[in-house]
């Protein structure tokens, strides 16, 4: 016998007994391939899907049954009863009773609370897409705190008399809305006919 024979033969003899193995890491490996094309597939279908829903945001009055006392208007001087003085409002007064329920105009969370001789209490919520929303002239006791997740409607606190700076107006909300921190017209989000 030739040294080739031998090989070939040992070669034969090898797959007959091996050739099921083989087959079951071909199996393993063609699964393992499979399970990762699924997973990237599924988390491209997740990242197109997820942007559009993070815009959908829905709005509420922060009162209802109130009337605009001063208006938002970031150029034309208003005047200031209380200071005696004529000043840019870049916020809108809800005037209505005193202990009216004033709510989350939006879901967020509450980043800060706290008091001014000239704001009264107020409570400063952050939104999705760099919004935020402060509620002056609040009374002292409120329903949030620092840290508290809140949803739209949700009520927050009172009305009252607390900002001294515009104390002649009497109770009212004094309500600013700021995009990437910049005072914006609340209006431009908020449905104020139905107020
Ligand atoms: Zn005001």
């Amino acid at each position: 016998m030739d040294n080739k024979n031998d090989n070939t033969k040992a070669k034969i003899a090898w797959f007959t007994k091996y050739w099921y193995l083989m087959l079951f890491v071909v199996g393993v490996l063609a699964f393992i391939i499979t399970i990762i094309a699924v997973g990237s597939n599924g988390e491209k279908v997740n990242n197109n899907v997820e942007p559009a829903n993070a815009n959908a945001l829905t709005f509420y009055l922060p009162l209802t049954d109130a009337t605009i006392t001063k208006n938002y208007n970031d150029k034309a001087l208003q005047y200031n009863a209380t200071l005696n003085q004529w000043e840019v409002h870049k916020a809108i007064d809800f005037g209505v009773a005193a202990g009216a329920d004033v709510c989350a105009v939006c879901s967020g969370k509450v980043v800060d609370i706290y008091n001014t001789y000239l704001d009264g209490t107020v409570v400063v919520i952050e939104h999705a897409n760099n919004l935020k929303t402060k509620y002056a002239s609040l009374d002292g006791e409120l329903n949030v705190a620092i840290g508290d997740n809140v949803t739209g409607g949700q009520v927050i606190g009172r009305v009252a008399n607390s900002a001294k700076g515009e104390a002649s107006e009497g109770a009212h909300l004094h309500f600013e809305m700021l995009e990437n921190d910049k005072k914006i017209d609340p209006s431009a989000y908020l449905n104020l006919e139905n107020k």
